[in-house]
């Protein structure tokens, strides 16, 4: 999964990009908001942390900019007062979600797991598919409840595809939301380590859609 965090003070922008990658999310951050506007709109994100007050660009524009132009990224919004004012504006800009600084960065996690969940229509915080749970709270994987060791790829990658479960997930589009901005991309590399994961897990959960991608398949299991 793959985050955005739109936020002018450096310091707060690097305490919330570090907790989003000690959970495994790839993050990528913009100080100003044209810079957001612009990663936002050319790059596939899963959600986005926007702090309203920004130079360039404030948070607020951007997020009309995005929604008229039917960009529908999941979308939280920074405030930095805890005003009701700020909050309705910001919702009725387009924003799926809002927190008022200061905030506790576990809140945040918190709610940006659970407006992810939301976007992919899950309901309940852990994923599963047959045999594999997934618990993106302890970045766990386990399968027949035992747990399964894996490389931070390989849980991204795995998480990916449980969230678009039963949809197929082309190679580009799962290397876009795996690996950040400037890594290469080779197809090769997501072919060895979706082999990598059916290894490790059901040889079967992973199917090949031959010129399309991968998918897992809908299985009666409630999620
Ligand atoms: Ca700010």
């Amino acid at each position: 999964m793959r985050i955005l965090v739109v936020e002018d003070n450096q310091q707060v922008a690097r305490q919330i990009q570090v907790s989003l990658e000690q959970e495994l999310f790839i993050v990528d951050v913009a100080y100003d908001g044209e810079e957001g506007w612009f990663l936002g709109d050319t790059e596939p994100y899963d959600a986005v942390i926007l702090d309203l007050g920004l130079p360039k660009l404030d948070g607020l524009s951007l997020l009309k900019t995005w929604r008229q132009s039917s960009n529908r990224v999941p979308v939280l919004i920074l405030t930095s007062r805890d005003t009701w004012r700020e909050k309705v504006v910001g919702l009725r800009a387009g924003a799926d979600d809002y927190l008022a600084k200061p905030f506790e960065l576990e809140e945040l996690l918190a709610r940006v797991e659970a407006l992810i969940r939301r976007a992919s229509g899950h309901a309940s915080p852990v994923l599963k598919c047959g045999p594999v749970e997934l618990e993106p709270v302890s970045a766990q994987v386990s399968m027949r409840g035992v747990p399964i060791n894996m490389t931070a790829l390989e849980y991204r990658a795995l998480q990916y595809l449980m969230q678009k479960k039963g949809k197929v997930v082309s190679k580009s589009e799962l290397s876009e939301h795996i690996y950040g901005q400037n890594l290469e991309r080779d197809s090769n590399v997501i072919e060895v380590l979706i082999n990598r994961l059916r290894g490790k897990l059901d040889s079967s959960l992973i199917e090949t859609r031959r010129g399309l991608g991968y998918q897992l398949q809908e299985t009666n299991d409630g999620a």
